[in-house]
């Protein structure tokens, strides 16, 4: 346990719900807000103080942690009237481990520097088997001495946790880190357009290769769930990895560099999210494919 002792935790959804537990569980004294309540209610049950606010949740904390959904969100959780940045005490840690855009996390950087408060971008990979086994991987983008007094935190809630450089740069890193998936996700759910259309089994298909040298997390932990159990369920929502290779595709080309197979996955999901599949798992890129089905 380290010096740092009272969290407030902003956007208690899928992620946000298990790393609040585990910030518990770990002794912190957890104050959590999010947009609707109710997903905030086994923390509250569990001893966590619920706020009425995003700001009433920021006040007199050492630690503010935000895993909201958009660039939006983040935006208005730090830097509206009465937001974060408006309430937290002098010397505090603020840190947004949503997926968000590089270009937010410097403003809201600038904003908390102006008001003595110290700002560090902290998005995370590993999904929610990641998150509610405290097995993310976090990239960390803001002064290396915030990084280094916040480590304590980070511990509890990932295994590798990697510096990347100053604001923004863990949001970088994050963008690399969804093109990467992105393709390797799209990669094997065309595996397997190709094996049903080429008449096989694809279960048996699956069988074989998802333990030879294609294998992939995208397929044994996340397709896997659609292709053998017909689970659509969120892990990782359609939409939000529609939001993280727009920003991918955004700041790409204000760095001059042609990302083809992003443009093509990003065109997929914005076709899932159009046929009203935006809020399923990121495995409903098999409906794409035609390889599920659409009844779930
Ligand atoms: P989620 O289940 O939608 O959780 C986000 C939570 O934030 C929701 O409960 C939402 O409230 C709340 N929220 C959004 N805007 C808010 C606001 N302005 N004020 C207060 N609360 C607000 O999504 P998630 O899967 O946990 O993902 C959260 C973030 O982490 C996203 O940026 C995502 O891209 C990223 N991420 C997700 C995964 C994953 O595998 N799931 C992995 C790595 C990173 P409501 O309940 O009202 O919607």
């Amino acid at each position: 346990m380290s010096e740092l002792k009272k969290i407030g935790f902003i956007g208690t959804g899928i992620m946000g719900a298990a790393m609040a537990g585990h910030l518990m569980d770990a002794g912190f004294e957890v104050s959590v807000y999010n947009r609707t309540k109710s997903k905030a209610q086994k923390l509250i049950e569990r001893g966590a103080r619920w706020c009425e606010t995003a700001g009433d949740c920021a006040k007199g904390q050492d630690v503010v942690i935000t895993i909201v959904g958009y660039p939006k969100d983040v935006e208005q959780v730090y830097l509206s009237e009465g937001g974060i940045v408006d309430s937290a005490k002098a010397g505090a840690f603020l840190v947004d481990m949503t997926t968000s855009s590089p270009i937010v996390a410097e403003k809201i950087y600038n904003a908390a520097k102006a008001k003595n408060l110290n700002a560090v971008d902290a998005p995370v990979t590993g999904g929610d088997t990641g998150a509610k086994n405290a097995t993310l991987t976090i990239f960390v983008g803001g002064d290396e001495n915030s990084f280094d007094a916040l480590k304590p935190v980070f511990e509890v809630l990932g295994k590798n946790i990697v510096y990347e450089g100053s604001a923004g740069a863990g949001q970088k890193t994050k963008i690399a880190n969804q093109i990467a998936l992105a393709g390797a996700l799209a990669g094997a759910a065309e595996a397997f357009a190709y094996a049903k259309a080429a008449g096989l089994d694809v279960e048996k298909v699956y069988a074989a290769i998802s333990k030879g040298s294609a294998s992939s997390i995208q397929m044994t932990d996340i397709l896997s769930r659609g292709l053998l159990n017909n689970n659509f369920n969120p892990g990782f929502m359609v939409k939000h990895l529609a939001k993280d290779l727009a920003i991918g595709n955004e700041t790409a080309t204000s760095y001059g560099q042609a990302l083809p197979i992003l443009g093509i996955v990003l065109h997929e999901l914005r076709k899932l999210e159009k046929d009203g599949n935006g809020a399923e798992g990121t495995q409903a890129i098999l409906k794409y494919y035609g390889v599920a089905s659409e009844e779930t």
